[in-house]
């Protein structure tokens, strides 16, 4: 689903411990990037249906050069490994330095018990680079795409503003249920209380679309119902 000009709403369907449901990871491309942000389950199915997506949108998918991932959890990471072994070129991966131990696999994923990631440095020939991104960082892409440092969900969660089109890809700080804007899921959020008080980060500006991993877009009034939101929490 096109949201604004270069900037795609993708929707994979998958089986996870509440049943079938969707993800919605983003896409965005200029002139000289390709963006997966957040990358679904692992699986050669799951990367058909986004190659399908990728084309369905005019995107070739063999032509993605960089990954963005608002965080550790392996909906958002599941993907990644499979999208790189099986990529002809190299594609640079961005995510905050707070995730770096998780992703690179020296530590277990905090929400999944024993369950450590393969090392990211077998794939470094596929790998351009590996981009620790910081709080409030500026990226040269589709315009401008600010990183917003939102811990509590995990340690290194970040949410991405897109300047032009005023969308926050909100990853799961803020989800979508019953067609409301909600705060991110108290059972996959070990600090609420801090992801709670991160959210107030999202008062600075000025959202007309609001992407949810979990729940798809709303536009319906987006400013006003998400700062509503951080201020009910
Ligand atoms: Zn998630």
């Amino acid at each position: 689903m096109k949201i604004a000009e270069g900037l795609y709403m993708l929707k994979l369907g998958v089986t996870m411990s509440m049943g079938k449901t969707f993800l919605y990871p983003t896409l965005l491309v200029d002139h000289e990037s390709i963006v997966l942000i957040d990358t679904g389950l692992e699986g050669d199915d799951q990367r058909e249906i986004l190659s399908r997506q990728f084309e369905e949108n005019g995107v070739d998918f063999s032509q993605l050069n960089k990954i963005i991932l608002t965080h550790q959890d392996f909906d958002h990471i599941g993907g990644l490994h499979g999208i790189l072994e099986h990529s002809d070129q190299s594609i640079a991966v961005y995510f905050h330095e707070d995730e770096r131990p998780y992703i690179e696999g020296e530590k277990e994923l905090i929400k999944v018990k024993g369950k450590i990631m393969p090392s990211l440095i077998k794939l470094i020939m596929k790998i351009e680079l590996i981009q620790l991104l910081e709080d409030k960082e500026v990226l040269n892409i589709l315009g401008g795409l600010t990183v917003i440092h939102v811990p509590g969900h995990t340690p290194g969660n970040i949410c991405l503003y897109h300047h032009k089109s005023k969308t926050l890809i909100a990853g799961d700080s803020i989800n979508i249920m019953g067609n409301k804007l909600a705060g991110p899921n108290p059972i996959f959020t070990p600090d609420l209380e801090k992801a709670k008080d991160s959210l107030k980060k999202l008062l600075d500006f000025d959202v007309e679309n609001i992407i949810c991993y979990h729940g798809g877009l709303f536009n319906m009034n987006a400013n006003h119902a998400l700062k509503n939101l951080i201020k009910s929490l």
